[in-house]
C-alpha cells in the first residue's frame, strides 16, 4: 500500500481538537508508518500540497478562513471536519447570537480585564471577522466528521486508521470505540 499524505489544519477553533489528536500518544507511530504529515500546526509546512486526507479543526470565521478552506478542499481527496466547531460551529459560533461589533467592543474595550484602557487593534494583521461564523459543510463538501468537543483521541485514531487503510470509518457504535 502506498504511503499517504496527511495534513491537519486549524481554522476558527481553540486548538483543543489538535490537543486530542496529540492524545493518540504512541499510536502516532502507527500513523507515521502509513502517512507523511506534510502540514499541521506543529510541522513547518507553509503550503498545502495535494494530499490524501486533511483534518480541519474549527469553523469559518473570516474571508481568510473561507479562502483557506476552499483551497484545502481543492487540494484534499478526503476532507474530515475535526470536532464540533468544524461540524456545527459550537463554541466558535456562540458569537452568532450577538452583533459582531458588540462582541469586538466587549473583547477589546469594555471587558473588566481591560481596566478601562482597551482599544480596538489597528494592525492590518488582525483578522477581519465575518458577521457570522459558519461550519465547514456550509461552504465546502465534507467527506467525514469526527464529532466531540474535543473529539475523543480513540475516535480520531480510529477514523485516521480506517482512512489510511482505505476503509470507510463507521462511527455508529461510539461506545465500542471508547471502551473496546
Ligand atoms: Fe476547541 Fe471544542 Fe472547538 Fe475543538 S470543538 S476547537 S476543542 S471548542
Amino acid at each position: 500500500m502506498s504511503r499517504k499524505k496527511l495534513a491537519t489544519v486549524w481554522l476558527g477553533g481553540c486548538s483543543g481538537c489538535h490537543m486530542s489528536l496529540l492524545d493518540i500518544d504512541e499510536r502516532i507511530l502507527e500513523v507515521a508508518k502509513l502517512a507523511d504529515i506534510v502540514k499541521c500546526p506543529v510541522v513547518d509546512g507553509k503550503e498545502l500540497p495535494e494530499v490524501d486526507i486533511t483534518l480541519v479543526e474549527g469553523a469559518v470565521t473570516s474571508d481568510e478562513h473561507l479562502e483557506e478552506i476552499l483551497h484545502i478542499r481543492k487540494q484534499s481527496k478526503i476532507l474530515v471536519a475535526l470536532g464540533d466547531c468544524a461540524v456545527m460551529t459550537n463554541v466558535t459560533g456562540m458569537r452568532n447570537y450577538f452583533e459582531l461589533d458588540d462582541c469586538l467592543n466587549t473583547a477589546y474595550k469594555t471587558a473588566i480585564s481591560n481596566d478601562g484602557q482597551g482599544e480596538m487593534p489597528a494592525s492590518p494583521f488582525v483578522m477581519h471577522l465575518n458577521q457570522k461564523v459558519v461550519p465547514l459543510q456550509e461552504v465546502v463538501h465534507v467527506d467525514h466528521v469526527i464529532p466531540g468537543c474535543p473529539p475523543d483521541a480513540n475516535t480520531i485514531f480510529y477514523v485516521l486508521s480506517e482512512l489510511l487503510n482505505n476503509r470507510i470509518p463507521d462511527l455508529s457504535d461510539v461506545k465500542k470505540l471508547h471502551y473496546g
